[in-house]
């Protein structure tokens, strides 16, 4: 509108800037002029908002509110409104900028929080995906890429649950930009999740498909990474059409078509994935107190992204799990091949991101030296492999390249320690280049010739107290101190008065000057020619450097694995068909390594079709049940990557997915009750649990009243032994449920040792079924006081004596356990005899606020 209205008043710079601003929707324009970039209007208010900003305006009358910022300071701007969610499209002036009428100006790229390519903007260990979803027919298809890395993948969702699957990925990638094309049908469900689940990411509409689908497919991927599908295509493309628009550079590094083929992994869904605190914990999705960190040795910030890649999508067959294993064995068995892969991998930079740097040609010179370092680490790794046994490592060993063409042409051009800058000289080295080494010359000895002339002058005018200097606004100056001005000759010309000097030039300092300025400015130029040769030069084997790097990921994440396997006493599963899991001495891979091993108790586990395919555990509250059946989960998911297990030993079955329904819910979002997502997700697990998954339930039904929860309990074991078959671990303080033990269902507890009315909870799992449920003793260990346990205490042998059922193990009919008490309804019949009792009419007539502790 403003636009309209004042158009015709406007400079023909403004004109320009609104026009450019017209073809870059949706984005903030920084508009280069000069030395700054400069926003207008509503961008200009935005961002003086966001970043604390002057505003202010471009000439007095017109209404057009501006700010700016210098153009070397720009990243960080850039950077901070990219992160809060915005796109920047950046204006560059192009051409001469001292050519006579009105500069070219272009938008050179759009940086979004999806396409952002800005170092200090991108975490080392992890990826920066952009996706796109796009719904066709009873299809969803997820397109998704790593321009920093050169990733490039989909994923195509059918069935009752594509829309959970697609979620789940969703989670996984943790995009911070999500393209949606058109209107989904799930749009509502979707935004539900993004809301709960994916806090930092912004949505963008992406009115259509591509048009060109077929080219865009040709002209990144090769015929044999193509999709088949056209519905995968359409996507992929669009995605292609988006990043060329935003990044505007040929994106050569994509060039990999990866399917993410879901019947091929363990699938890890949300509420596992957090719950298990696979990759990211409960408490702010960080990696601290992770299975990612206990298990992440690696060197590389490739090689960790690459675990996490791992940890989120482990494998289910059993052929891929035991290569793995093989490898990961291999190097815990040889100390010398481990340490020399580890050792070689510590100097390899990221290589990923530093080739898409060459690729988009934003790499320095300190980028090529570091690519210069990394790839002088080759040849040792790949000696280190040579003789290696498992097909893994054998495989590394032929496909690690070694590049010594590239390392020798760094070697020779590049200097060792760099500046930043690719236009102020400095980063070539002499004897790389004539034409250069002759203009070096020619500067390097103006040095000797200035020292000449100023000692000429000296003796020539008797003024001792004469320097030549130079500054940017005079070039070459003779300064000469107050107190020799009488002596000045004519041939002076005084340039500039200083408090207590004048600085002159002479005919000859100016000659000088010209000749010497053109050398330097000749040396910068040739000097950045040839870098940006030698950048193209290493850009012509991106594609062979990028599958080194893969190569070199994938040996660290192997050397990663026994790294940790021997750090911490891990042994290797044995991969079984028969859908058993057998584990000896089990140990829980964190809670072990915050305990110190000592105390953590092991624990054996075994899930058999035949006779155990539901562990049903009882046994109080901080007992060690949930830590117990998460471990089952997670050494599970561990022998699945291919890693080695805390355990003594162990056989294992891949599962197909492992379900978790554990712990409190922080789900509270949009009205929906603890309970009502608690049934939602058995709900999900009873309709998408096969025979072959894992599924782990922690106290289901607690959250809503004692019978309604009870039966639920009940139901859903039963129907899981029926129709599902799934291996199932179910944790419950509802010992009325132990009578289902039968052909399939087996009873454990954990082990109790109790001294008077001391309690020691032993952490061991052992068949059968428990018998109390020590509310009292956890209550006292979290610190009630001692009046209150002694109090609960005599109030349960009341109850105990009153209805024997209903304390220690009540039947249908009666109440909850103890243990259970605070949370369950007082509905019980001997509560109410209780305060019917005389004991409550004493209770009633005591003056609490006027007693003694010791009188309480
Ligand atoms: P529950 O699920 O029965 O309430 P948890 O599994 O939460 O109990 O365990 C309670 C505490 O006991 C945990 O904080 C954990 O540190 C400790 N714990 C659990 N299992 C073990 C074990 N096997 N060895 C040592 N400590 C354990």
């Amino acid at each position: 509108l403003v636009a309209g209205v004042v158009l015709m008043e406007m400079t023909p710079m403004m004109q320009q800037y609104l026009a450019t601003k017209e073809q870059n929707p949706g984005a903030i324009l920084f508009f280069r002029l000069g030395d700054f970039y400069e926003m207008f209007f509503e961008d200009a208010k935005l961002v003086s908002k966001e970043l604390g900003l002057t505003l202010t305006s471009r000439s007095k009358g017109q209404d057009a509110p501006m700010c700016g910022v210098p153009y070397h300071a720009a990243e960080t701007y850039v950077n901070k409104l990219v992160k809060r969610g915005y796109k920047v499209a950046i204006a560059e002036q192009i051409g001469d900028p001292k050519a006579k009428g009105l500069t070219k100006r272009e938008v050179i790229k759009v940086v979004t929080p999806g396409t952002i390519l800005s170092e200090s903007a991108l975490q080392a260990t992890q990826n920066n995906y952009i996706a796109l979803i796009y719904e066709t027919g009873e299809k969803i298809v997820l397109a998704g890429a790593d321009i920093s890395t050169g990733e490039c993948f989909y994923g195509i969702y059918e069935g009752g649950n594509r829309l959970q699957m697609l979620l789940d990925e969703l989670y996984r990638l943790m995009m911070p930009e999500l393209l949606i094309v058109g209107k989904p049908s799930f749009a509502s469900a979707l935004k539900e999740f993004a809301a709960l689940r994916l806090p930092h990411c912004s949505f963008t509409p992406i009115a259509e498909v591509s048009h060109h689908v077929e080219d865009r497919i040709v002209e990144h991927f090769d015929a044999a990474t193509r999709p088949a599908q056209s519905e995968a295509k359409e996507a992929v493309a669009t995605l292609l059409d988006y990043l060329h628009e935003t990044v505007r550079t040929d994106l050569t590094q994509l060039n990999q078509l990866m399917y993410l083929d879901a019947s091929e992994n363990l699938v890890v869904d949300t509420y596992t994935l957090r719950n298990l605190e696979i990759t990211r914990n409960l408490r702010d999705g960080g990696k601290k107190n992770t299975l990612l960190d206990v298990l992440d040795f690696t060197e590389t910030a490739m090689g960790s992204r690459l675990l996490k890649k791992w940890l989120e999508y482990p494998l289910l067959s059993i052929a891929g799990i035991t290569q793995r294993l093989d490898a990961v064995g291999e190097l815990v068995g040889d100390f010398s091949l481990r340490g020399g892969v580890r050792e070689g991998c510590r100097e390899i930079h990221d290589f990923e991101r530093l080739l898409t740097r060459i690729e988009v040609g934003t790499a320095n010179a300190r980028d090529l030296i570091a690519l210069k370092i990394s790839l002088r680490c080759l040849p040792g790794i790949r000696e280190k492999l040579q003789g290696a046994k498992s097909s893994m490592l054998k495989q590394a060993e032929a496909k690690v390249e070694t590049f010594d063409v590239l390392v020798d042409l760094l070697e020779r051009a590049i200097v060792e320690d760099p500046g930043i800058s690719l236009r102020e000289g400095g980063i070539i080295k002499s004897g790389y280049n004539e034409e250069l080494d002759e203009y070096r010359r020619i500067s390097h000895d103006s040095k000797a010739m200035l020292q000449e002339i100023e000692e000429r002058e000296k003796e020539q005018t008797g003024i001792k107290a004469l320097k030549i200097g130079y500054n940017k606004v005079f070039g070459y100056y003779i300064e000469v101190r107050h107190s020799g001005a009488d002596r000045v000759p004519d041939r002076y010309i005084r340039k500039q008065t200083l408090a207590n000097a004048e600085r002159y030039i002479t005919e000859e300092l100016k000659e000088f000057e010209t000749k010497i300025l053109g050398a330097q400015e000749k040396i910068v130029n040739i000097e950045y020619n040839l870098f940006t040769e030698v950048r193209e030069t290493i850009k012509a084997h991106l594609t062979e450097i990028q599958q080194t790097a893969h190569e070199i990921a994938l040996v660290d994440v192997l050397a990663s694995l026994a790294e940790a396997a021997s750090s911490y006493n891990y042994v290797r599963p044995q991969m079984r068909t028969d859908g058993v899991i057998d584990i000896k001495d089990g140990r829980h891979p964190l809670v072990e390594r915050i305990l110190t091993r000592d105390l953590f108790v092991p624990n054996d586990a075994h899930l058999d079709h035949q006779d155990c395919e539901i562990m049903l555990i009882t046994g109080p509250n901080m007992a060690g049940k949930s830590t117990y059946m998460r471990q089952v989960a997670l050494l599970t998911l561990m022998a699945q990557i291919g890693s080695f297990i805390p355990a003594r030993e162990a056989s294992i079955s891949p599962v197909d997915r492992i379900f978790t329904r554990i712990g409190a819910s922080d789900d509270l979002v949009s009205g929906q009750s603890t309970f009502m997502v608690e049934m939602n997700e058995v709900a999900q697990i009873l309709k998408y649990a096969t025979k072959d998954s894992l599924v782990i339930l922690d106290e289901i039904g607690r959250g809503t009243s004692t019978f309604d929860g009870m039966s639920i309990a009940r139901a859903v074991i039963e129907h899981i032994e029926k129709k599902v078959h799934a291996k199932t671990l179910f944790a419950t303080h509802y010992h009325e449920l132990t009578d289902l033990e039968d052909d399939k269902i087996k009873n454990f507890c954990v082990a109790v040792k109790e001294r008077g009315n001391q309690v020691a909870f032993l952490r061991r799992i052992v068949p059968g079924a428990a018998d109390k449920s020590y509310g009292i003793h956890v209550a006292r260990l979290a610190g009630l006081p001692k009046s209150v346990t002694s109090r609960a205490e005599e109030i349960l042998a009341m109850l105990e004596a009153e209805a024997p059922d209903a304390a220690a193990v009540p039947s249908a009919k009666a109440a909850p356990a103890a243990g259970s008490a605070a949370k369950a309804e007082p509905a019980a019949p001997a509560m109410g005899s209780l305060f019917a009792s005389s004991l409550s009419d004493t209770l009633l007539s005591l003056d609490v606020m006027t007693m003694t502790p010791l009188e309480a």
